[in-house]
């Protein structure tokens, strides 16, 4: 005499269907270089084959985009922008440069004679070394 119970009190009924991660991860996404069709990173800065700027970011606020020219964000002129940034620095080195040069002449030129005194020494050093060749 021996009847089955029925069914399984002890074991709990697992849900179906949940549980499974397929979502396609966000960070590994990639774009196509406009340059030479590479896939390169989403996040990358420069295509890692030809070296084309993939992101441009503004000089002005910072802000990133994938296209060159204006700021999408300020309006910005990133070239004019470069421009007179580095218009700016030219002539404030100009500026040091000239002082500076006016101060250290003297120490320039005591400076530079070793050195061009160095330099036949060296030549003749490289030459003699090669000629025993
Ligand atoms: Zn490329
Ligand atoms: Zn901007």
């Amino acid at each position: 005499m021996s009847e089955r119970p029925p069914g399984n009190p002890a074991k709990g009924s697992p849900e179906p269907g949940l549980g499974h991660g397929l979502e396609a991860p966000a960070a590994r996404a990639t774009i196509p270089c406009p340059k030479c069709g590479t896939a390169v990173r989403d996040i990358a800065r420069f295509c890692t084959r030809c070296h084309a700027t993939l992101r441009y970011q503004c000089p002005s606020c910072a802000h990133e985009q994938r296209h060159g020219g204006t700021c999408e964000k300020c309006g910005v002129d990133f070239l004019k922008y470069i421009a007179s940034v580095l218009a700016a620095k030219k002539a404030e080195a100009d500026v040091i440069h000239e002082r500076l040069e006016r101060r250290s002449t003297l120490l320039k030129n005591v400076l530079t004679v070793p050195f061009t005194l160095g330099i036949p020494l060296i030549r003749s050093f490289f030459i003699s070394r090669d000629s025993k060749k």
